[in-house]
């Protein structure tokens, strides 16, 4: 099957396996693992933080920094699109009872950085206190440029917040925007990166910061069960991608423009827009119900997901250019 649905489905490859097979391990909860301390210093590395946690998911990861930044009754702001906020359960809110500030996002994936400053809160006994700012890149594939980066971070450190990134596709963005993932994670205090958003690896994300806050952070991956013990296994999956399949994100990006291309030629098909390795289409309500379109695909081996008559169509490590230009036929075909 070509699986354009995410980027969540990769599969490791034999020579990934082959890595996690022969890594070396021990009990992480203790600090033991070798492979799991070996990535951890790697990514730390690579983003030019002091320190780093493998961490179960990106939510983990995000959750995990937000509970070390901010304590009961503190209040963070983040765009009201962002995973965070809209598909995180509320889990600073539910664990941390932390209350989130969302802002308006642009069509380009900022935040609305006025917004932003009009939302920080005084120093008032009526007020919850606001701690920390909060942004994605990349954000629905877009990327947020350094500029708007080191805007966003001059804000929080005028108002003395703090600044998080969540950077599940900060190797998208590296990459898009051709400087190293330390350029991209700078400006901010702490950053979430994925291992398993089109790079194969199973499982597993990396929350990198300075040495207090990772320490902080450590105590609540505990805390939420996230203390796993031989985690070496997969973290060897995280260091062998890490070395692999950063570089070929570019081909990703390559096939996900030539997708967009050859959609955009068909009749009725809107390309909303295109970025990194993520198309958002919609189909003219005359071209008939998008189940029909999402079934005709299936039968020709392709896989996507709809909402009315849109989708998100996700290039990957298990996509190639022949397959992209199959499914362009097959939507050809289909919407003729
Ligand atoms: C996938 C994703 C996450 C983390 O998701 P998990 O499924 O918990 O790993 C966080 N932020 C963004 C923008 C994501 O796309």
């Amino acid at each position: 099957m070509i699986d354009l649905r995410s980027d969540t489905v990769t599969r490791p490859t034999p020579a990934m396996r082959a890595a996690m097979a022969a890594a070396v391990v021990g009990d992480d909860v203790h600090g033991e693992d070798p492979t799991a301390n070996e990535l951890q210093d790697t990514v730390a590395a690579l983003l030019g933080k002091e320190a780093a946690l493998f961490v179960t998911s990106g939510t983990q990861g995000n959750l995990c920094g937000l509970l070390a930044h901010c304590g009961r009754g503190d209040e963070y702001i983040v765009g009201g699109h962002a995973h965070t906020y809209m598909y995180e359960g509320g889990g600073a809110a539910v664990l941390g009872s932390i209350q989130p500030q969302p802002v308006p996002t642009g069509d380009d994936g900022m935040i609305d950085l006025a917004a932003a400053a009009a939302a920080v809160k005084a120093p008032d006994h009526h007020f919850a206190r606001t701690r920390l700012l909060c942004l994605e890149n990349t954000t629905d594939g877009r990327v947020l440029t350094r500029d708007q980066m080191e805007a966003s971070a001059a804000l929080a450190a005028r108002h003395g917040l703090a600044h998080h990134l969540d950077g599940a596709r900060l190797w998208n963005a590296s990459v898009a925007l051709d400087v190293p993932p330390a350029a991209v994670a700078e400006p901010f205090d702490s950053v979430s990166v994925c291992l398993s958003k089109g790079l194969g690896t199973p499982m597993g994300s990396v929350l990198v910061g300075p040495a207090d806050l990772i320490d902080e952070a450590h105590k609540w991956r505990k805390m939420l069960g996230g203390g796993l013990r031989q985690a070496g296994i997969v973290a060897a999956a995280g260091l062998y991608a890490l070395k692999h399949h950063i570089d070929r994100l570019a081909y990703d990006h390559a096939n996900a423009a030539r997708l967009a291309d050859g959609l955009a030629a068909i009749d009725g098909v809107k390309i909303d827009w295109c970025a990194t390795n993520m198309v958002f289409i919609r189909i003219d309500e005359g071209l008939g119900d998008s189940s029909d379109l999402q079934d005709g695909l299936e039968g020709r081996g392709i896989l996507t997901r709809w909402s009315g008559s849109q989708s998100r169509l996700v290039t990957h490590l298990d996509v190639t250019a022949e397959d992209i230009e199959t499914a362009i036929d097959a939507f050809a075909e289909l919407l003729a």
